[in-house]
Formats: structure tokens, C-alpha cells, sequence
């Protein structure tokens, strides 16, 4: 298992910021990237599902503000809870 609060591993930083390049003005969500701490992970069980949860989280409070299909497959959704970012779903 685990152990949270954790920084972010060096592939879903790259699966984050590419995502966010989708959008036509990342900057400010871009300069959030660096702060980031995952506190927790997506518990469906799936092997394929990637995704997990920023400080920024809160239960029902997300929208989604990228989202992208990436060169190997997966598709890859950025959530945000009052401008910053809070989710990183991976599926
Ligand atoms: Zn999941």
C-alpha cells in the first residue's frame, strides 16, 4: 500500500500536464502541477484505472476542466474543485 500524503510519480505528472496542454490557457493550473500532493487513490479496483486525488479534493465538489485520449490509449481527465486542481482520473 501506499503511504499519503505522496508526490506525484514522474507518469502521472506527464499524463497531468499533457491533459492540461489541451486547454487553451493552462498556465495557472500548469504552475499548480509542482505543489501537488496525492492523497489518495481511486479504490474501483480496476487494473487499468490510474486515478487519484489531490489536496484539493473534496467529495461532489469537482469539475472537470481537461480532458484528453493520450498516444497509448489511455483516456485521462482533470478535475478541479474552485480553481484548483483536485483530481487526476486515469482509465
Ligand atoms: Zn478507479
Amino acid at each position: 500500500m501506499s503511504e499519503f500524503p505522496r508526490p506525484l510519480t514522474e507518469k502521472e505528472k506527464c499524463y497531468l500536464v499533457k491533459a492540461l496542454q489541451k486547454r487553451k490557457r493552462p498556465q495557472k493550473y500548469l504552475d499548480q502541477v509542482d505543489g501537488l500532493q496525492v492523497v489518495g487513490e481511486c479504490g474501483c479496483g480496476d487494473p487499468g484505472c490510474g486515478s487519484v486525488y489531490f489536496q484539493h479534493y473534496e467529495r461532489g465538489n469537482s469539475e472537470c476542466i481537461a480532458h484528453c485520449f493520450l498516444e497509448d490509449g489511455k483516456y485521462v481527465a482533470v478535475f478541479a474543485n474552485g480553481g484548483k486542481l483536485s483530481e487526476l482520473e486515469i482509465i
